[in-house]
């Protein structure tokens, strides 16, 4: 959720701050600031975008703002409306200390009423001027204390999640970091060092990174950094290459980092797979979960925890495993899963699913069960991520940044990952060793079926073109499809701000149909597989109530064109790769609509990309 940038070094600050916030914009925001230190502290912030900020900043000053040490912000508002006084950075009363802070101070009214009996006046409703204000009092009130000792003091104080950075005219050649449950990097360079939320705004300063851990504060100086816990215990600092090119977080010629990363996904596909389906061999290698590759195979059941997209991803590795495995699983929303009383015993295997790695209710479902013994597998996108980091083991989807904020290539990146784990888990036990080797084939012909469904982009558009105006849509599909009709219906409303809802095709008479008449189009998932002509009869019973049916059917399926409004064609593939081809147009067509619409599809309204809060 919204980002931290932050310089310290020789050169201007201000460049790399701005150009840094835009490169975290994807992370969804509402306000931005910045804080430069030239003597004294310099603040420009508001409601509105970066661009606007950097106008803004252009502006504030006749000669611009200057200084070698500077802080920036993307607020997501938990705390206060998004405005102008609420956004960060928050400044002291004498204006000698600046603070950025993503997360939630939880104990923020205790702490505000005890400050206001100090006399601190505020100057917003967030939660985050707390910490400022009781950092300026620790460091008056103890004597002796420097600005380092007055920030782990007043964290101490502090419970919540947060990703903080602080500056102050007292101690003018400092930047403080300090991390508890949202994301921080230092970029390190020659004479300067480079924060930020993750690590986009640093790949054109330096490769050299250092992850800050949960509960660890750096100190940074022009000519070098320290690294403790909160608790003031030095830490080793674990220096790592940077694995992230440029135009790897760039447009790269498309309208959209949403239409890029659905063109992407042939590529991503043959990534994900690389060095793990080894057709010649004939053998799928995870190596990230060897070790664990025998419990699993072992475990009693399977609990899959993720949230939105990627629980969607979640119930397709649940008919995967079932299938190919025959182990037990269980698909939960991680929010749920934390607060409910969940029954978690021996011989079970939680699976994590989180573009991000930061989800916070994945997060906490995944520390609830390594508390209670359960061992952890994670999916992750990001790499060195909090929740990479924090399984037993776990498989990278490698699908690269991904910047639009909803979700496509990671999407399919996941199901690729789960489908491999399912073959892995079910090698040589339900699936015999020629069932193995026609799954492995169907994956490796995945790449170039997918390339063919992208391509098919132009039709979707047109078909896209008809539906503008539609205030609701419904999404129907059966066993693989199921899930993709409910990835199909969030991709609509995530950016179109159409209602939509996905339903399993055999459900919709037992309620949904009732909404059936010419104004709800209604898209059905219908490949020729073992369920096609159950399917077929639940079109016609769409078209008997006029709606409008937009069909996802096999290739060579001519006759179905008869039967619907519109057909959009996808190759020939075996069930179980199905919604790895079914969702491209699904994706497609909620990119057309909500571009007509006029939305903006990398930042829609209200979402983030990494939800780090509860
Ligand atoms: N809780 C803080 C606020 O509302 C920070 C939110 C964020 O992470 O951007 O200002």
């Amino acid at each position: 959720m919204c980002g931290i940038v932050g310089y310290i070094g020789y050169r201007e600050a201000v460049p790399f701050l701005l150009q840094g916030l835009k490169r975290l914009e994807y992370r969804g925001y509402d306000s931005a600031g910045i804080a430069v230190l030239n003597g004294t502290l310099s603040v420009v912030k508001q409601k509105g975008d970066v661009a606007k900020l950097g106008e803004a900043v252009a502006a504030s000053h006749a000669d611009g703002i200057s200084g070698m040490v500077g802080i920036g912000h993307t607020r997501w508002a938990t705390h206060g409306d998004p405005s102008d006084r609420n956004a960060h950075p928050h400044l002291s009363m004498d204006g000698s200390i600046a603070l950025i802070h993503n997360g939630i101070i939880e104990n923020h009214a205790a702490l505000r009423t005890e400050l206001q009996q100090h006399g601190y006046l505020f100057q917003s409703d967030t939660d985050s001027e707390v910490l400022v204000h009781l950092i300026d009092h620790l460091w008056k009130q103890i004597p002796f204390i420097d600005f380092e000792s007055a920030v782990r003091q007043a964290l101490s104080l502090v419970e919540g999640a947060y990703g903080i950075g602080v500056l102050s005219s007292r101690e003018p050649d400092r930047l403080i970091v300090a991390r508890h449950g949202s994301p921080l990097v230092i970029g390190i360079g020659e004479g300067e060092y480079f924060v930020a939320s993750d690590a986009a705004p640093l790949v054109e300063y330096t490769r050299r990174v250092v992850y800050l851990a949960d509960g660890e504060m750096a100190v940074l100086s022009a000519d070098g950094f320290s690294l403790k816990t909160i608790g003031n215990v030095v830490q080793e600092a674990v220096v790592t290459e940077l694995d992230l090119e440029l135009d790897e977080i760039e447009k790269g010629g498309f309208e959209h980092f949403m239409l890029k990363e659905i063109f992407e996904q042939p590529r991503v596909m043959q990534d994900v797979m690389r060095g793990r389906v080894l057709l010649e061999e004939g053998a799928i290698q995870l190596g990230g979960i060897m070790d664990m590759l025998d419990e699993l195979r072992m475990a009693r059941r399977i609990i899959i925890c993720a949230c939105g997209t990627s629980w969607h991803a979640g119930l397709i590795g649940e008919y995967l495993i079932e299938e190919f495995a025959r182990i037990p699983v269980e698909v939960d929303y991680a929010s749920e899963f934390r607060y409910r009383s969940p029954i978690l015993g021996e011989g079970e295997v939680m699976l994590v699913i989180s573009q991000s790695g930061e989800t916070a209710d994945t997060l906490a479902a995944l520390r609830l069960a390594k508390e209670n013994g359960v061992k952890v597998v994670g999916i992750c996108n990001v790499v060195g991520s909090t929740i990479a980091r924090e399984t037993d083991c776990g498989i990278y989807t490698h699908a690269g940044p991904e910047i639009g904020v909803a979700s496509t290539k990671a999407f399919t990146a996941q199901v690729m990952v789960l489908a491999m784990l399912a073959l892995a888990l079910g090698k040589d036990r339900a699936l015999g060793p020629d069932a193995f080797l026609a799954a492995l084939g169907e994956l490796a012909s995945l790449p170039e079926k997918m390339q063919r469904t992208v391509e098919e982009s132009e039709v979707v558009r047109g078909i896209s073109g008809e539906y503008t105006w539609a205030e609701h849509f419904l999404y129907l599909g059966r066993g693989y499809n199921f899930p993709v009709a409910l990835e199909g219906a969030l991709k609509l409303k995530e950016i179109s701000y159409i209602h939509a809802e996905g339903y399993p095709a055999a459900e919709m008479k037992h309620g949904p149909i009732a909404l059936i008449d010419e104004e709800m189009p209604v898209v059905v998932m219908v490949p020729k597989d073992a369920s096609y002509w159950k399917v077929r009869s639940n079109i016609e019973e769409v078209r008997a109530r006029k709606g409008k049916v937009i069909a996802i059917a096999t290739e060579g399926d001519e006759e179905i064109a008869g039967a619907v409004d519109h057909v959009l064609y996808v190759p020939e593939a075996a069930a179980f790769v199905m919604p790895l081809l079914t969702v491209v147009p699904l994706q497609l067509l909620s990119y057309y609509v909500a571009t007509m619409r006029g939305c903006n599809v990398d930042r829609p309204r209200n979402l983030a990309k990494a939800v780090t809060v509860e």
